[in-house]
């Protein structure tokens, strides 16, 4: 056995709930620890260590990741009335992704990982598309009222110097609901930043769509501040023969479904929500789909984009194998290792990172999956794997590529 890749700064280790807690242990026993000397700094993010800590260890975990650089997290339940109940907890904590994000800020990329045996639904495509997510605001932080009787809805904003704008939004006759949302310049600047350094950093054409025609002044200055971030990259996109391309949320959706692939897509907040989960499900399953936070200070946190996979959990805790998919998680690590090894310049780190996707990917190319894509495979050559098996084959490639 060769020498084990040692890691100079600590990768921030983000803990979980449920079937992903299980795969995550699995993943370090069988597919990292054999390896690396893993040198992480662990938090603890399961929700009963959330709730003991009055959920400050997930602030502290973002706080880590702003002074490391570079995470890589395990997916977590975001609590609602149900799971208060059942966790006895002592509040409905928020979500730990909303809070991580609120604290580095910053864009989502969202990447299918694509195998060559499972054709995307939509014809066309022939390579990936990467959403990029802009993670703050609009409909997200919007305030809302209900009212049950007729009146007045206005929009008031007052300025520091005193300055008051007002604008009516409906003189109510009867009942009704009102929505308040709003974005910040810098926001918006930050994540045209990410998405045009994004694309130049992955050589891919960057798309980006609002409804400005209809939205005159808020969608519209989506449009402004990217056109204006824009001139910065121009150069060094031409030069790249890279095209940005500005057009109408509808225009890009019918475009999105007739290109090959290949472009990040720059979506608003609720358009990238919306937008990820229909690109991940065409491309073959949520299960495949890979995510990465990255911050406008250079932070980088890895997770998939799938949750904490319950109705598997309860069937695990029953003592069932289940046939969960543990490759968004694995690239989720392989893109965390990646990343540290590049920023400390730990060639092995990097080259561990691209043999862990290659042989989690020849696996499946091998025809040895797990059942929601089993589902997706046209192929006969197919054997479902409980989420075990699938780690163990993965292994026993991972070994062979790196002796
Ligand atoms: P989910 O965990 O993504 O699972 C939804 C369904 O998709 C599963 O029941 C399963 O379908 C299939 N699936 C997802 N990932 C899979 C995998 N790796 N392998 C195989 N099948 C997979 O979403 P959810 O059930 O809506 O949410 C569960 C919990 O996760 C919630 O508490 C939610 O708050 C949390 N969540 C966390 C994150 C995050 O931390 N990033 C994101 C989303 C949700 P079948 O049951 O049909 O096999
Ligand atoms: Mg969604």
């Amino acid at each position: 056995m060769p020498e084990k890749i040692k890691m100079i700064t600590p990768l921030v280790e983000i803990d979980g709930d449920e079937m992903t807690r299980i795969l995550w242990s699995m993943i370090k026993v069988k597919l990292l620890n054999p390896y690396i000397e893993l040198n992480t700094e662990y938090y603890d993010l399961g929700l009963e260590k959330r709730d003991e800590t009055n959920d400050q260890i997930t602030k502290d975990s973002a706080y880590a990741i702003k002074k490391y650089g570079v995470g890589v997290k395990c997916a977590t339940i975001t609590p609602n009335a149900q799971r208060v109940e059942e966790y006895g907890l002592k509040e409905m904590w928020k979500s730990p992704n909303g809070t991580i994000r609120e604290i580095l800020d910053g864009t989502v990329f969202r990447e299918p990982i694509m195998v060559n045996n499972i054709k995307p639904l939509v014809k066309p495509w022939e390579d990936s598309i990467i959403i990029a997510r802009h993670a703050y605001g609009d409909v997200y932080s919007a305030v809302e009222i209900q009212t049950e009787e007729p009146g007045i809805a206005e929009l008031v904003f007052t300025g520091k110097s005193g300055k008051i704008t007002k604008k009516t939004i409906k003189e109510f006759e009867g009942s009704g609901v009102i929505q308040g949302m709003h974005n910040t310049d810098a926001s918006i600047s930050n994540f045209a930043h990410s998405c045009f350094r994004y694309s130049l950093d992955r050589n891919r054409d960057l798309w980006f769509a609002t409804k400005d025609t209809i939205s005159k002044i808020y969608d519209h200055h989506f449009k402004d501040v990217f056109m204006e971030v824009y001139e910065e990259y121009k150069e060094e996109f031409e030069k790249a023969g890279l095209v940005f391309f500005y057009t109408l949320i509808d225009d890009a959706i019918q475009r999105v479904i007739s290109c090959k692939g290949g472009i990040v897509w720059a979506c608003k907040n609720y358009d990238g929500d919306v937008m990820s989960d229909l690109v991940s499900r065409a491309f073959g399953s949520m299960s495949m789909m890979s995510s990465v936070l990255v911050s406008p200070d250079g932070c980088y946190e890895y997770e998939a984009a799938h949750g904490t996979v319950t109705r598997h959990y309860y069937r695990h805790l029953k003592g069932e194998k289940t046939s969960t998919n543990a490759m968004a998680t694995i690239f989720a690590w392989s893109g965390a290792l990646r990343k540290r090894g590049e920023m400390d310049g730990i060639d092995e780190l990097v080259k561990f990172a691209d043999s862990l996707e290659k042989a989690s990917i020849m696996t499946i190319e091998d025809g040895i999956m797990t059942g929601d894509m089993a589902s997706q495979c046209e192929s006969d050559n197919v054997r479902i794997a409980v989420a075990e098996e699938l780690l163990d084959e993965i292994a026993t490639r991972l070994n062979k590529l790196l002796s």
